[in-house]
C-alpha cells in the first residue's frame, strides 16, 4: 500500500475512493479501524481509505480514532497520507479538522518531519472552488448557501483561513491562485517560504481541475494533505510516476446485481430536499418519518419498514426537512438528540430492508450513511463506477454465504435532482 487516507465520514470516504479508482488506483475502503490483521482485500490495494464517523464526534474522540487509523495505515505500509474532509469544510470552531490535522502532523513528525500541511477542500466538478481563501459553492460563498443551516456543522464563514485558524493552534496561511497558476515549482517555493514563516496549514486556492493537478505535484513532498476528493485527482498519475504503482483500468468493477432496491434519506441539504421532492413528484413511493414521533417512543421504524417492504417498486424513506422545520425540531428535541434518533431509525430500517432481501441501497447523508453502514455490520467496501461526481456504487465485502449488498452513499449536497432514480438505473 502506498497511500493511506483517514476520512472523517463515510460518504467522504467513498467520494475520495471513487476519485482514486477512476484514476486506476486499486482502492479499498475500510469501515472503522480494523484490528491487528490486515483484511485480505486491503493487503493487495494501492490505497486504503479508513472511513471514520469523526466529523461531528467530540474532539478528543475524533483525534483518538484518527490517530488509531493513521497508526494502522502506517503499520500496513502506507507512505503518504490524506485527512479527507468535506468539500464544504464541515466543521465548527471546536474542530474537528484543525485538531485532528495537528495530531496527525505530530504523529508524523518522527519519520517524516511533518511541519506543514496543504489544506484543499476544492472539488470544481461539484462546484466547490477556493479563490483567495474563500470557499464557493457554485456562484455563492459557502456562508450564503444551505450550509449556513446545516443541522450539525453550520458554515457561516466562507473564509477558510479564518475558519481553519479558529480551530488550530498553529498558524494558517494562503497559497493564492496566481502562485498556483504559475506551476508546481512556484507552489513548492511558496510552500517553503510559508514554512520559513512558521505557517503550518496552507489553504490552497483552486478554481479548476488544472489547479488541483498543479497543487498535487507542487505539494507532493508533504507527507500529509488535508483535502477533499478533488486534490486526489492527480494522485494516481503521481504515484505511478514517483512510486512505480501500476495503474489498473479495471479498478472499478463490481458484480451485476438485480435484486430489490431502496432509498433512505437522512440529509436535510438543499440538494437532498430537491431530490426527495423530485422523487415524490414522479409518483414514486415515499414515506416521511417524524422525529417527534420517534421521541415519543412510537414504533416509527417498524411501521416504515413494514410499509417499505410492501411497496411494488423501490421505496424512499426520508427524514429530510426544510430549514424552518429542522430548526423547530432541533429546538424541541436538541440538535444531537434529534440527529441520533433519526440516524438510529434509518439504520434500523436499513437492517430490516437488507434482512428482507434488498440488495441495493441508496443512502443520502454523511452521518446517516455512517449510522447505516455500522448498523449493517459492513467492514469493507469495494468501489465501483461513479453515479455522479463524488458518489460511486460500492459493494460490501461480505462473509461467505451472505447475500450480496451494494451501497451508494451520497454526501448530502451531491447529485442532481434525479439522483435517486439515476442511482437505481446505474449498475
Ligand atoms: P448531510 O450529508 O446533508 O450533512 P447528514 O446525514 O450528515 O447529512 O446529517 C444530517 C443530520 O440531520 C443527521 O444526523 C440526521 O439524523 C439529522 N436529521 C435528518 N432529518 C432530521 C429532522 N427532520 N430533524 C432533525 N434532525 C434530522
Amino acid at each position: 500500500m502506498k497511500l493511506g487516507i483517514v476520512a472523517d465520514d463515510f460518504t467522504g470516504a467513498t467520494d475520495i475512493a471513487s476519485m482514486l479508482v477512476r484514476g486506476g488506483l486499486r482502492t479499498v475502503q475500510l469501515i472503522g479501524v480494523p484490528g491487528d490483521t490486515v483484511p485480505a482485500e486491503a493487503a493487495d490495494a494501492d490505497a486504503v481509505v479508513v472511513a471514520l464517523k469523526s466529523r461531528t464526534a467530540p474532539v478528543d474522540l475524533a483525534v483518538a480514532e484518527s490517530l488509531a487509523a493513521l497508526r494502522w495505515l502506517r503499520a500496513a505500509g502506507a507512505e503518504r497520507f490524506i485527512l479527507k474532509v468535506c468539500s464544504t469544510f464541515d466543521s465548527t470552531p471546536a474542530g474537528n479538522i484543525g485538531p485532528v490535522a495537528e495530531a496527525m502532523m505530530d504523529a508524523l513528525s518522527d519519520e517524516y518531519g511533518c511541519m506543514q500541511t496543504l489544506v484543499s477542500p476544492a472539488f470544481p466538478e461539484n462546484g466547490r472552488t477556493v479563490f483567495r481563501g474563500h470557499l464557493f459553492v457554485g456562484d455563492a460563498l459557502l456562508s450564503e448557501t444551505g450550509m449556513r443551516s446545516h443541522p450539525l456543522t453550520p458554515m457561516t464563514d466562507a473564509n477558510l483561513v479564518r475558519v481553519m485558524q479558529a480551530q488550530s493552534r498553529r498558524p494558517v496561511g494562503l497559497l493564492r491562485h496566481d502562485t498556483v497558476a504559475a506551476g508546481a515549482d512556484a507552489i513548492r517555493a511558496r510552500l517553503a517560504a510559508l514554512a520559513a514563516e512558521g505557517v503550518a496549514h496552507v489553504i490552497a486556492d483552486a478554481i479548476d481541475n488544472h489547479a488541483l493537478l498543479l497543487l498535487a505535484e507542487g505539494a507532493s513532498a508533504l507527507p500529509l494533505w488535508v483535502a477533499g476528493s478533488g486534490l486526489a485527482l492527480g494522485l494516481p498519475a503521481l504515484l505511478a510516476a514517483q512510486s512505480g504503482v501500476q495503474l489498473d483500468a479495471q479498478a472499478a468493477q463490481l458484480d451485476a446485481l438485480t435484486g430489490p432496491a431502496a432509498v433512505l434519506a437522512g440529509s436535510c441539504s438543499t440538494a437532498t430536499q430537491g431530490q426527495v421532492a423530485r422523487w415524490i413528484a414522479a409518483g414514486r413511493p415515499a414515506l416521511k418519518i417524524d422525529p417527534a414521533a420517534l421521541a415519543r417512543g412510537e414504533p416509527v421504524a417498524a411501521q416504515a419498514l413494514a410499509w417499505a417492504i410492501a411497496q411494488p417498486q423501490a421505496p424512499l424513506v426520508y427524514a429530510t426537512a426544510d430549514a424552518p422545520t429542522l430548526a423547530a425540531t432541533q429546538a424541541a428535541l436538541g440538535v444531537a438528540e434529534a440527529g441520533a434518533l433519526v440516524e438510529q431509525a434509518l439504520a434500523a430500517i436499513a437492517c430490516g430492508l437488507v434482512a428482507h432481501g434488498v440488495q441495493r441501497l441508496v443512502v443520502a447523508g454523511g452521518e446517516t450513511s455512517g449510522a447505516v453502514v455500522q448498523a449493517l455490520g459492513v467492514r469493507a467496501l469495494r468501489i465501483g463506477a461513479a453515479i455522479c461526481p463524488g458518489v460511486p456504487w460500492t459493494q460490501a465485502v461480505r462473509a461467505a454465504g451472505q447475500p450480496p449488498l451494494q451501497l451508494a452513499l451520497k454526501s448530502g449536497n451531491f447529485g442532481g435532482p434525479d439522483f435517486f432514480a439515476e442511482a437505481l438505473a446505474t449498475q
